[in-house]
């Protein structure tokens, strides 16, 4: 059936590199998204796949097949692009049938087909139409049926939403997962729309610079990101980042501590640089902490502005007094004193304010500074108490 493997897939266009030992295994009746920014080397992976361009090396089977040098009619693949292009001239029956009339299927078998998908898409009654007599949500419904009466192994599809308005993209994203029980075949989906990442897919692939950077459940990428990268990429608004050290009783930064036991984690030491990660809604005011069970020690900051998104209100704020506790490269490529919290919409928290926060170190991330890699996701581990050496060290918690 459908599964997908792709083995050390490279693809150079000149001196450009655009994917670089690619290695994916998808299962039969996945649905797996690739997202990255714009660039990263997605549509390309794709193609690979589709045959639409053959790798410069490595391999790619589908359903236990290797296709790396078949043309994509004999790949048991059909794709659904961005830009639908429908036949003008012809109504909804006559396009989604097109490619089964080209290729002399019979008409009983094609008029099965095709009221299978219109079913599918709901499209019944809608045959007669014309191109032009539909919504884009409509056309695009049209264009994933032509689709489906191929009966493919795995569908292909490349930001198939990214024409419709931001309301229809949203209801198109519920349609994808009906298609996709419906179905039960493999879909492999490109986006750089994170939130269509996040909601329809089994698994995303993070992709940047030509390489896999995670491939794993959404929630596993949004809770437990393999680097910085990731980490930064999923989740809007982002996750605040901020350069620290490792003491002998936790972390600096350059504007609070962080207390806990470094010896507990055996890939850090004191003196490494790290970097703190920690997502706007596990920030928290003093006052709310109680909500927190392993919060940090309060950190004096100021409020800047406010952003109320009747939901949530997102408020920026700025740590410290101006005066570094901690040398900071000047290369560091985020704002250290920058921190973004998202609060309930009932707090009456106001801008230029002094305030107290308090981060949920349960949620708190590490990573390596220099290779960006996931060091640690969660500091609920004991704290040094005073006095003491990290490795006679007691929780307290
Ligand atoms: P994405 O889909 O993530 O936006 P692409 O896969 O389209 O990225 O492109 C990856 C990289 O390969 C980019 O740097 C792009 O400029 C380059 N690239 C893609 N297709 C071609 C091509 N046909 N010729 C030359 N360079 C290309």
């Amino acid at each position: 059936m459908g599964r997908v493997t792709l083995s050390n897939v490279t693809k150079r266009y000149g001196d450009v590199t655009a994917v670089e030992e690619m290695n994916l295994d998808i299962q039969d009746g996945e649905f797996v998204t690739f997202v990255g920014p714009s660039g990263c080397g997605k549509s390309t992976t794709l193609e690979t796949i589709a045959g639409l361009t053959t790798p410069t090396s490595g391999t790619i089977t589908i359903a236990g097949r290797e296709v790396t040098n078949l043309p994509p009619k004999d790949r048991g693949i059909a794709m659904v692009f961005q830009n639908i292009a429908l036949f003008p001239h012809m109504d909804v029956y006559d396009n989604v049938s097109f490619g089964l009339r080209l290729r002399d299927y019979p008409k009983e078998e094609i008029d099965r087909r095709v009221e299978r998908a219109a079913d599918i898409v709901q499209l019944e009654g809608m045959l007669e139409r014309m191109p032009d007599e539909m919504s884009g949500g409509q056309r695009q419904r049209v264009a994933i049926a032509r689709a489906i009466v191929r009966e493919p192994e795995v569908f292909l599809m490349d930001e198939p939403l990214a024409n419709l308005d931001a309301k229809l993209r949203v209801h198109m994203r519920t349609e994808l997962q009906r298609l996709h029980k419906e179905l039960d075949t493999t879909i492999i989906y490109v986006t750089h729309d994170q939130a269509e990442a996040m909601t329809m897919s089994d698994r995303i692939a993070v992709i940047d610079g030509g390489h896999l950077q995670q491939i794993a459940p959404p929630l596993t990428c949004y809770n437990e990101p393999a680097n910085l990268f990731v980490a930064g990429f999923i989740g809007s608004p982002s996750m605040n980042f901020v350069e620290a050290e490792v003491t002998a009783s936790g972390l600096l930064t350059r504007d609070f501590d962080v207390e806990f036991d470094p010896t507990q984690l055996s890939e850090i030491a004191e003196g490494d640089a790290v970097t703190l990660g920690v997502r706007p809604e596990d920030v928290y005011l003093r006052e709310d902490r109680e909500t927190v069970a392993n919060p940090t020690q309060p950190i004096p900051a100021r409020t800047d502005v406010l952003e109320p998104m009747g939901d949530e209100i997102f408020v920026y704020l700025l740590t410290g007094d101006g005066d570094a506790q901690m040398e900071i490269d000047a290369e560091a490529e985020a704002p250290q004193n920058q921190l973004l919290m998202s609060v309930d919409p009932a707090s009456d928290v106001a801008a230029d304010t002094d305030v107290e926060v308090v981060l949920d170190r349960e949620r708190i991330h590490l990573f390596d500074t220099e290779s960006g890699e996931a060091l640690s996701h969660g500091l609920e581990f004991a704290t040094v108490e005073p006095g003491r050496t990290g490795t006679e060290a007691e929780g307290d918690d």
